[in-house]
C-alpha cells in the first residue's frame, strides 16, 4: 500500500524528502530562471517542518555525469529555497559521507544535499550508495513526481533500506489527478493529443483509448493518420513507417478518434509564413496548424466534456500565427468547466500564452513521467513506494 506523508508520525524524526529541484539555470549555473519546481514542493517541506521533523532534501540537477561540476551545484537552490521558506537552509558539501552526517538537521531545520548526480551510483541505482543515503533519515518521502519514471538510488534503491516510506503532497496530487483521469474520470472524458510524432505517443493513445470517450488528434501526428486514410498530406510531417500502425489504430478506435478536417498550410516552415486554410492539403504545401472548422469541432467536444486530458500542441505553436489552434483549444479547455489535466511541456507553455493557467485544474510537473503515466506504464518511483 502506498502511504502519504500525512499518514506518518513525523515529530522528532529525520525525514529525507526526494524533491525535483532540477531547475533551469543561466549564467554558468548561478541564476535560477524558473523557481516553479522549488515552489511545487514547498507544501510538503512546510508540512514536515510543522509536524516537528528535521528535513533532509535531495535532488539531481542537470547532467553532471557522475562528476562534481560547480555549474550544477545546488548552491543557488539553497539560497532560493531559504528565501521562499523564510528559514535558513544549510547546503551540504556532498550527499553522503561523514561531513554530511555531521550536518544532519534537528527538528525544524532544513539541510539540502549537494547534487545527487555528482555520484554515478545515483543513476546506476547502486545498493551501497542507496544504503548510505538511507542512513541519513528515519523516514523517506518521495515528492519528485518528475523523476518517478527513473529507477535511481534516490527514487527507488534507498527505499528498501528505510523503515518507512511515503509520497509527498505534490506526488499525492499528481497521482490523484492523473490517476482519476485515467481510471475513473467524470464523463464524458476527452483526450486532446498533439505533438510531432505518432511514434512518441502510440502507447498513450492506446492506453487513453481504453478509458476516454473521444480522442481528438492534432499536431503533426495527425498527418500520419490522414495518410493512413489515403488523404493527401503534401509536404506535412508524416512518419512513413507508422502508416500501417495508424491504419490499425483507426480500425480499432473507429469514431472515438477524431482527426482535423481543415488545415492551415504554408510553403515554408517559418514564423509569419504566408498561409491559407484548406480542407485538402496541396502537394507543394505543409500543414502547420489545425484550421478553424477543426478548432470549432474540437472545442464543441471539449465544451460538452467533464474531464479533459491534454498532451501536445495542435500545431507549430512556437511560430505565430501557427499557434492559433493550440491557443484556441487552451481557451476552450479553460472555459469548459471540465476537470482539466495537462501533461506538462508544450501544452503548459500554450496555456500560459493563452493566459488561462488559473483555470486549469492540474498541470503536471513531470513531462516524461506524466507521458509514461498516461501511457499506462508503471512508474518505478511510485511502484517502490507502493510495494514497501
Ligand atoms: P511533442 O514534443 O511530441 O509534444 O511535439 C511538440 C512539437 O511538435 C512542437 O515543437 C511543435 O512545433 C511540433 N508540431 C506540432 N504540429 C506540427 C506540425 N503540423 N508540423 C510540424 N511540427 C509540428
Amino acid at each position: 500500500m502506498k502511504l502519504s506523508i500525512q499518514d506518518l508520525q513525523l515529530s522528532g524524526k529525520r525525514v529525507f524528502i526526494r524533491v525535483d529541484f532540477n531547475v533551469p539555470l543561466a549564467n554558468g549555473g548561478t541564476e535560477i530562471t524558473s523557481d516553479k519546481r522549488i515552489r511545487a514542493s514547498l507544501p510538503t517541506i512546510k508540512y514536515a517542518l510543522e509536524q516537528g521533523a528535521g528535513v533532509v532534501l535531495a535532488s539531481h540537477l542537470g547532467r553532471p555525469k557522475g562528476k562534481r561540476n560547480p555549474e550544477m551545484s545546488m548552491a543557488p537552490v539553497a539560497v532560493k529555497l531559504a528565501e521562499l521558506l523564510g528559514l535558513p537552509v544549510k547546503l551540504a558539501p556532498d550527499c553522503i559521507g561523514p561531513e554530511v552526517a555531521a550536518m544532519l538537521p534537528a527538528p525544524g531545520e532544513v539541510l539540502l544535499l549537494e547534487n545527487l548526480r555528482y555520484h554515478s551510483e545515483e543513476e546506476a541505482n547502486d545498493p551501497g550508495f542507496s544504503a548510505e543515503l538511507a542512513k541519513l533519515c528515519d523516514i523517506y518521502v518521495n515528492d519528485a513526481f518528475g523523476s518517478a519514471h527513473r529507477a535511481h538510488a534516490s527514487t527507488v534503491g534507498m527505499i528498501q533500506f528505510v523503515s518507512q516510506a511515503a509520497a509527498g503532497l505534490l506526488m499525492d496530487l499528481e497521482l490523484k489527478y492523473l490517476g482519476k483521469a485515467t481510471s475513473n474520470p467524470d464523463r464524458p472524458c476527452v483526450a486532446l493529443i498533439g505533438g510531432a510524432k505518432v511514434s512518441d505517443k502510440i502507447e498513450m493513445i492506446e492506453n487513453l483509448a481504453k478509458v476516454v470517450d473521444t480522442l481528438l488528434i492534432g499536431g503533426a501526428m495527425a498527418y500520419t493518420f490522414l495518410r493512413a486514410q489515403g488523404l493527401p498530406t503534401g509536404k506535412s510531417l508524416v512518419e512513413e513507417d507508422k502508416i500501417d500502425l495508424a491504419k490499425s489504430l483507426l480500425a480499432n478506435l473507429g469514431s472515438k478518434l477524431m482527426l482535423p478536417v481543415d488545415h492551415v498550410v504554408a510553403s515554408e516552415f517559418k514564423a509569419g509564413a504566408e498561409n491559407e486554410t484548406v480542407t485538402e492539403i496541396p502537394a507543394d504545401k505543409m500543414a502547420l496548424d489545425i484550421g478553424q472548422k477543426t478548432i470549432d469541432a474540437y472545442a464543441a467536444v471539449i465544451a460538452g466534456s467533464k474531464t479533459v486530458i491534454w498532451n501536445g500542441p495542435m500545431g507549430v505553436f512556437e511560430m505565430p500565427p501557427f499557434d492559433h489552434g493550440t491557443v484556441s483549444l487552451a481557451k476552450a479547455v479553460a472555459n469548459s468547466g471540465a476537470i482539466s489535466v495537462v501533461g506538462g511541456g508544450d501544452s503548459e507553455k500554450a496555456i500560459k500564452v493563452a493566459g488561462v493557467s488559473a483555470q486549469i485544474t492540474h498541470v503536471s510537473t513531470g513531462g516524461g513521467a506524466s507521458l509514461e503515466f498516461l501511457s499506462g506504464i508503471e512508474l518505478p518511483g511510485v511502484a517502490a513506494l507502493t510495494n514497501k
